[in-house]
């Protein structure tokens, strides 16, 4: 039996940088103000179309959507935006306080066709501001992530930035992207042409080399900004100067979803030599009511992780890993009982003990301890117990020295807890 197409297995050699991503995820989220949410990973379906929109990539052709035994149409989540904002407006937070932060890491679904590094199940470290229309918070939601990046070691960070706009400079804009489109029509793949009527912005993401050359020159939003985006995009900006957080303008990034407001964004590494994308992130100020809540401004950002522990593997090469302390080696079956008991105890005192079960030699139990990588090792065997005295070797050292039976966890403690 092998993993489904697009789906791995993360083994526990490679967890260390995750975990490490993840501490310091949560201790900076913990020191923003962010709590943890968790949420299903199946919703119904309808949440995604109506939230991502009908006509984009992963609501056309990424979804993992189903039909369950009752018939219900149900989507595995491609993202965790849509769900939080469900999830607040099911709990109905805004009424007793609308500010909220959540942070949450877990694994999406989306169909793309498989290519190294991507996959079908990815995971998110995904964060979401509600009930702030600042910009400050715009701007604070990127210092966070460079920050994030930058204790993580990346280097070569920018924050390629743009506004989308607002309801009342989309027309104006999307007037001139029609205009531009129609003069373009005869370079454009078959499915720009569908989406000319339904959703011209999202043309704006065909990956398509042609459509990519013949909207090369598209009007930009950032060209039909009102006053007030154009305001608020400007705080953006200074902010981040102020902050001395590197960033670009620009005016291409249009992000692939519909329920993107003004800021969107993007954070770059060179780490690899090349440019690379770890995280972005967009506000949506007009998802909470589309969705059926009052009208709230709101915010947030998805990390790749898979990718950013991509990037890590190459900058961090020794992550730290939890160190054998002791290994104990029990000869015959009565030292096999006491090492037992011993184990369990320092186990529970937070000593990171392992012994082995399998009746082996002294010289192949020493290889063992070896492999691991002890510290320390501790050898009982008849005659250590008839003297009540077992031996503790340092593995570094290869000093050793006798230890009383009847006081042997306190001193071990001692010793080997630094
Ligand atoms: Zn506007
Ligand atoms: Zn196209």
């Amino acid at each position: 039996m092998q993993t489904i197409r697009g789906f791995r297995d993360i083994l526990p050699e490679h967890i260390p940088l995750w975990q490490k991503v993840e501490k310091e995820a949560i201790f900076l989220f913990e020191s923003f103000g962010f709590k943890e949410i968790r949420i299903p990973v199946l919703e119904k379906t309808e949440l995604f179309a109506r939230s991502i929109g009908e006509v984009t990539d992963i609501v056309e052709k990424e979804m993992y959507t189903f039909a369950d035994r009752k018939g219900a149409k149900l989507t595995l989540r491609p993202e965790a935006t849509a769900s939080i904002v469900r999830s607040y407006i099911q709990h109905k937070m805004y009424a007793t306080d609308p500010v909220r932060k959540f942070f949450m890491i877990g694994p999406m679904f989306r169909r793309e066709r498989p290519q190294k590094g991507r996959y079908r199940q990815f995971y998110q470290i995904d964060a979401e501001v509600f009930g702030i229309e600042s910009a400050f918070i715009d701007s604070q939601l990127i210092f966070l992530l460079n920050e994030l990046f930058k204790r993580l070691g990346l280097t070569g960070l920018s924050a390629h930035i743009n506004s989308l706009g607002c309801p009342d400079c989309r027309p104006s804009f999307q007037k001139a992207l029609l205009n531009f489109i129609e003069s373009k029509k005869d370079k454009l793949c078959e499915n720009c042409i569908r989406r000319m009527d339904k959703n011209p912005l999202r043309i704006l993401d065909c990956k398509v080399t042609g459509c990519k050359e013949a909207l090369a020159d598209a009007p930009a939003t950032l060209d039909h900004l009102c006053n007030v985006c154009d305001d608020h995009f400007n705080t953006v900006k200074t902010t981040l100067e102020q902050q001395k957080v590197d960033f670009i303008v620009d005016k291409s990034l249009v992000r692939g979803l519909d329920y993107y407001t003004r800021t969107a964004w993007e954070i770059q590494t060179t780490s690899l030599g090349a440019q690379s994308a770890v995280a972005g992130g967009g506000r949506y100020d007009g998802l909470v009511k589309e969705l059926g809540g009052p009208q709230t401004p709101a915010i947030g950002f998805a990390i790749g992780f898979d990718r950013l522990v991509e990037v890590m593997e190459q900058v961090d090469k020794s992550p730290g890993t939890n160190p054998l302390n002791l290994f104990i080696i029990s000869l015959g079956d009565k030292a096999m009982k006491k090492g037992y008991h011993w184990s369990c105890e320092l186990n529970q005192l937070g000593v990171y003990t392992e012994m082995d079960y399998r009746g082996k030699s002294m010289k192949a139990l020493m290889k063992r301890a070896n492999k691991l990588g002890a510290q320390y090792v501790l050898i009982a065997g008849e005659n250590e117990l008839a003297e009540h005295a077992v031996i503790l070797r340092n593995m570094n050292t290869k000093e050793q020295v006798s230890l009383a039976v009847e006081t042997l966890v306190p001193e071990l403690i001692k010793i080997v807890k630094k």
